[in-house]
């Protein structure tokens, strides 16, 4: 059966010629369940589902049920994945249900991922299992409630049919909502088609949808490429200050709005270790914690390549104004990177020695197996009293701490903010609540071996709040038991 209007959709990527995409209909799912439903998201992006029965509401967001005004695409890209170029990948379980201006008039995407197999599924089944829609879904919502740009989710269903992985996992559809979900992958895929037409037909509609000043710029291709690398750094230095390890960052799962996208195998640090890994695919540590800024700069020089016979007509130029925007990355992500840790330090000012005392930290951490996240909300504590032990015992020897709180604290005392002023301001940029790697394989394992979605719920809920104490959720805020800790995680599509 059909729905009435459950939102305004206003389509433009299905605008664009047709060989950017595949017009086509989700596989129904036989028995599908609502399991979570992001009703203030709801609200912003105008989607209103009031009228609609729970059943109906998971058909519509299984894809069951197409609601009026949406059509349904699959988007073509291409991509580095692990540095191998694949010129097709495309949306092989994702499927663009069409935008919505939100509340805000920013047009967002709405996509089902996981309704089934698409012209670009190639040998796979379009399908997504519980346990990855679960952390997405999770981890995702963090993300927006830490601050830092991502994909959103709307909703995840299961689809009461079983997914074969290495064993039968039941098959579930998460409800993603993206700025776009054009990627450098998108770019790439018409780039090595020789498809030049098609490479400036995507560069004007991501600087309509995206970066509109890029239109007055000299250069617009140019100016398009900057404003990316900006964002990119600005995105990386943002993970880097929460410890988050994206885990996959190929070339496809690189967005060009600067969301985050694609939370596979992605993870905390818990103690700090730069060379921090945990996919399972990632056998060389590609995508380890501190490679991040270097494989995203990578990832930025792939953009500029399609984008050269646009920059400028002479191939000489081009690459030497492209090559200017790459590189500037590195300045651009230490600035951003800097500034991030000066206000996790509770530094206002800036001094010449700043540098030094973040690296220091970070070297006493790693040395000590501190763990990241409490480290910086304890010194919130201790910035406000200086007797308060701060983050000292998380030290395998405390002395260490010690040694870097004496400098600190001289370097606080020249900056000459009130201490409680400077502690509430450093407890709005340090969390005390990140998804633990152990609390989202907890959330999981209950409800994929008991049907049990409280603590599902309950972890989504306290990570809503992540800047916020929540001393009946303490325990949420504590690094893993040694049996309890996650070594690795499976991207498990
Ligand atoms: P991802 O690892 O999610 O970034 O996906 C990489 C590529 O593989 C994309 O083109 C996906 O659409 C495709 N893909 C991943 N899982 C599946 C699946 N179960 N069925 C079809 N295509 C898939
Ligand atoms: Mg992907
Ligand atoms: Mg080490």
């Amino acid at each position: 059966g059909a729905v009435g209007p459950i939102a305004a959709f206003s389509n433009s990527y299905a605008r664009l010629p047709e060989r950017f995409f595949a017009r086509l209909s989700p596989a129904p799912a036989p028995a599908p369940e609502l399991i979570a439903f992001n009703a203030s998201l709801a609200a912003e992006l105008g989607v209103d589902v009031r009228g609609l029965e729970p059943a109906r509401l998971a058909a519509v967001f299984s894809g069951a049920v197409t609601p009026p005004g949406a059509e349904p695409i699959a988007m073509a890209y291409a991509g580095h994945q692990f540095g191998n170029f694949v010129p097709q990948l495309g949306d092989g379980r994702a499927i663009l249900l069409g935008e919505v201006l939100d509340r805000y008039g920013a047009r967002r995407d709405i996509q089902l991922k996981g309704a089934g197999r698409t012209p670009f599924s190639r040998g796979g089944d379009g399908r997504a299992a519980l346990g990855p829609v679960l952390r997405e879904y999770l981890v995702s919502e963090a993300m927006h409630a830490l601050g830092i740009p991502t994909t959103r989710a709307l909703a995840a269903v299961t689809t009461g049919q079983p997914v074969y992985r290495d064993r039968p996992a039941p098959g579930a559809v998460l409800t993603r909502v993206a700025s776009s979900h054009i990627r450098v992958g998108t770019f790439q895929y018409f780039a090595a088609r020789g498809d030049r037409e098609a490479v400036e037909r995507l560069c004007d509609y991501v600087i309509d949808r995206h970066f509109p000043e890029a239109r007055e710029a000299e250069r617009p291709p140019l100016a398009l490429l900057q404003a990316v690398v900006e964002r990119q750094a600005q995105l990386i230095a943002r993970w880097m200050q929460v410890g988050f390890i994206h885990g996959v960052m190929n070339t496809d799962n690189t967005a060009l709005s600067g969301e985050t996208i694609d939370f596979g195998p992605c993870a905390f640090l818990d103690a700090y270790d730069p060379a921090t890994s945990f996919s399972a695919i990632d056998e060389y540590g590609r995508y380890a914690y501190a490679n991040q800024p270097r494989i995203a700069q990578w990832n930025l020089a792939r953009f500029a390549e399609t984008l050269l016979p646009l920059v400028d007509a002479d191939p000489a130029k081009a690459v030497e104004r492209a090559t200017e925007a790459v590189v500037a990355f590195a300045s651009r992500y230490q600035e951003r990177w800097l500034a991030g840790m000066r206000e996790k330090l509770g530094l206002s000012g800036e001094d010449d020695g700043d540098l030094d005392l973040v690296r220091d930290l970070l070297q006493a951490m790693h040395d000590n197996a501190a763990d990241f996240t409490l480290t910086f909300r304890r010194l919130c504590a201790a910035a406000a009293d200086e007797t308060a032990d701060g983050p000292r015992a998380l030290f395998a020897n405390p002395e260490a701490y010690d040694r870097w709180a004496a400098r600190w604290r001289a370097r606080l005392a020249a900056d000459g903010r009130e201490p409680g002023a400077r502690a509430q301001a450093m407890r709005a940029v340090n969390p005390a609540f990140i998804p633990r790697n152990h609390r989202v394989e907890q959330a999981l394992a209950a409800a994929l071996d008991r049907g049990d979605f409280a603590p599902f719920a309950e972890l989504a809920a306290v990570l809503a709040r992540p800047y916020e104490d929540q001393p009946a959720f303490a325990d949420y805020a504590d690094p893993p038991r040694t049996e309890e800790r996650v070594f690795q995680t499976f991207c498990g599509t």
